[in-house]
């Protein structure tokens, strides 16, 4: 065999819990350890170890991914009631993806894979389209009240100097009813923007936003304003040398373009427009296991994932002694993702080329039948192999080693 690859800058790693911490071990002992001498600086974030240290882990995670620009991130539990008695845990820590998106700074953009024989519900969709979903303010950081009939509900602003600006909202004359205040910041709008088109950048594609400004004149006028701002005095000339477009619609036509468009471009989306249309894009696309997610932070910095949880169903099935058959794609191409970025800013392109390679066997596997049970239940290809997890690995692999002589 062959020399292995040689890293000069570790990649952070963030291992996770159940079926994909798992999975996570086996991925690097079949796919990555006998052809790249791994540098990694590695943080356990599996819930253990985050009770253990008080959820410093994760910072800490954060911390040496700024430092050091890019991570691979296992999928990890976020505790709810059941998990505190399932882990003994001191407190009902936060989502980790949560405190490290904070840290960062970063926007999420999922990409789904494409492979024969699972074919989009939108069957015009013959390439990915990317979504970016801006993660701070709007209705998830709200104040919302229930008014009483006779009320007069207004918004008031107090400056730094006491004085007062106000506005009606609403005169609940006859009947009673609800109000809700919302808020953004410039700031944060900002780096959701350079993030976009960062990453639009690095893709080389189309970069699409939206949002409703012809009626909320303020509000979301203010995101169209800071995009456009910041595209004219940043990014316009690197758009152009690219040969790629930024473009700004309303909400419902940039739908009807979505829907009549081959794919191929990165869709960024306020806060709620972006929970609501990357779960119908998942949907749309196909299967939860072949979805991809990349934080992006206005710096330039990555942290690559799955966008799958950690497959709990599956792993008490595990527990049990039972084989699995969980689908491995998503980490692997987050593992293919960090590598190759960490190939790019290093310029180590035998990384980089390992990087195509390990996708490139990861989609012929599954062209050539092979694959888990899930997807096997979706695909349209007549010779449909369903296999479990480590067989699925182990064949990933041997196409690996035929492209890796
Ligand atoms: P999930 O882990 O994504 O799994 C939901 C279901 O989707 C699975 O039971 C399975 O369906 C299917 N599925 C998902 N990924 C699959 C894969 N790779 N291969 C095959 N099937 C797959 O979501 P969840 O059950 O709602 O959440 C489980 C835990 O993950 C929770 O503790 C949650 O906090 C955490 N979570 C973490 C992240 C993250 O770290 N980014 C994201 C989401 C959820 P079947 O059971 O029908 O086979
Ligand atoms: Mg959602």
């Amino acid at each position: 065999m062959a020399e292995k690859i040689k890293m000069t800058t570790p990649i952070v790693e963030m291992d996770g819990d159940e079926m994909t911490r798992i999975i996570w071990k086996m991925i690097k002992d079949i796919l990555i350890l006998p052809y790249i001498d791994l540098k990694s600086e590695y943080y356990d974030l599996g819930l253990v170890h985050r009770n253990e240290t008080n959820d410093q882990v994760t910072i800490d995670s954060a911390e040496a991914t700024k430092k050091y620009g890019v991570a691979v991130k296992c999928a990890t539990i976020t505790p709810n009631a059941q998990r505190m008695t399932e882990y003994n845990l001191k407190e009902m820590w936060k989502s980790p993806n949560g405190t490290i998106r904070a840290i960062l700074d970063g926007t999420v953009f999922r990409k789904p894979i494409l492979v024969k024989g699972i074919v989009p519900y939108i069957p015009t969709w013959t390439k990915p389209i990317t979504i970016a979903r801006h993660a701070y303010g709007d209705i998830y950081k709200n104040t919302e009240l229930r008014v009483k009939a006779g009320s007069k509900a207004e918004l008031v602003v107090t400056d730094k100097d006491g004085n007062e600006t106000r506005a009606l909202i609403h005169d609940f004359k006859n009947s009673d009813g609800v109000i809700q205040g919302v808020h953004n910041l410039d700031d944060s709008i900002a780096s959701f923007a350079r993030s976009c088109f960062n990453f639009a950048l690095d893709a080389k594609e189309d970069l699409w936003f939206a949002s409703k400004d012809t009626i909320s004149k303020t509000y979301d006028h203010r995101f169209k304003d800071i995009f456009a701002e910041i595209y004219e005095n940043e990014y316009k000339e690197k758009f152009e040398a690219a040969g790629i477009e930024y473009f700004y619609t309303l909400i419902d036509d940039v739908i009807a373009r979505v829907v009549r468009s081959n794919g191929g471009f990165i869709w960024a989306c306020k806060n709620y427009d972006g929970d609501v249309m990357s779960d119908m894009l998942a949907t749309a696309f196909g299967s939860l296991g072949l979805m991809t997610s990349v934080l992006v932070s206005p710096s330039g910095v990555y942290e690559y994932e799955a966008a799958h949880g950690t497959v709990t169903r599956h792993y008490y099935n595990y527990l049990k002694g039972e084989k699995t058959s969980t689908n491995p794609i998503a980490t692997i191409f987050a593992w293919s993702g960090a590598l190759r970025k960490r190939g790019e800013l290093d310029n180590i392109p035998e990384l980089m080329d390992y990087a195509d390679k390990l996708e490139k066997a990861s989609i012929q596997t599954m062209e050539d039948g092979i694959m888990d049970k899930n997807l096997a239940a979706m695909s349209t290809l007549e010779n449909k192999q369903p296999v479990d997890t480590e067989t699925f690995l182990v064949e990933i692999n041997n196409r690996l080693a035929a492209l890796m002589q």
